[in-house]
């Protein structure tokens, strides 16, 4: 309720009893599903616009798929966990900056190894997501109307999903 109306209802003149209670309509726990593509600045505008503007809503996370190498044995295998830890670390520091740029703690910022929807999931059980913001598309842009991961999140969770329209 806006407080005007809050206002309007606290001085007429007639009996009116109305329940106001600040802060149940909003996205509290909001996440945003970053690739750390060109695209998801549009993500993080989007998500704070629905936090109305109160960054410590938000939770960033990206997920870092595992380097499967050719040959899963011996050097081979020790070289695909070395790249992957690589990117883990870039990862890390360019969804940091991301973060200190809009004042997020650290502690709202996630990098998880695996599949993303199913991180992605997993993040919202965990932390009781209100709502994750996601890109229809992101670097695969495989399916026509949703991206592959945004479909798969939109039928894997119970809380809200906003797409947001992606055209690099
Ligand atoms: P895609 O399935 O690649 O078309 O991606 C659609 C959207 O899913 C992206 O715009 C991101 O919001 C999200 N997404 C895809 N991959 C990742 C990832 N590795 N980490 C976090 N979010 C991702």
């Amino acid at each position: 309720m806006g407080l005007e109306l809050e206002m309007q209802l606290k001085f007429c003149s007639w009996p009116v009893e109305a329940k106001f209670n600040p802060g149940c309509d909003m996205y509290n726990k909001i996440i945003v599903a970053n690739d750390l593509s060109k695209g998801s600045q549009k993500l993080v505008d989007a998500a704070l616009r629905l936090a109305g503007n109160e960054f410590h809503r938000l939770h960033l996370i990206h997920v870092v798929e595992p380097i499967a190498a050719a040959y899963n044995r011996g050097v081979f295998a020790v070289q695909a966990k070395k790249l992957t830890l690589e990117v883990v670390i870039q990862a890390k520091q360019r969804l940091q900056l991301v973060g200190s740029q809009l004042g997020i703690e650290n502690h709202r910022i996630h990098i998880v190894l695996g599949t993303p929807a199913t991180e992605i999931r997993n993040l919202a059980n965990k932390i009781a997501a209100d709502a994750i913001v996601i890109g229809s598309h992101g670097h695969s842009g495989w399916d026509v109307l949703l991206g592959s991961t945004a479909s798969r999140v939109l039928n894997s969770v119970s809380c809200d999903v906003l797409t947001v329209r992606i055209n690099e």
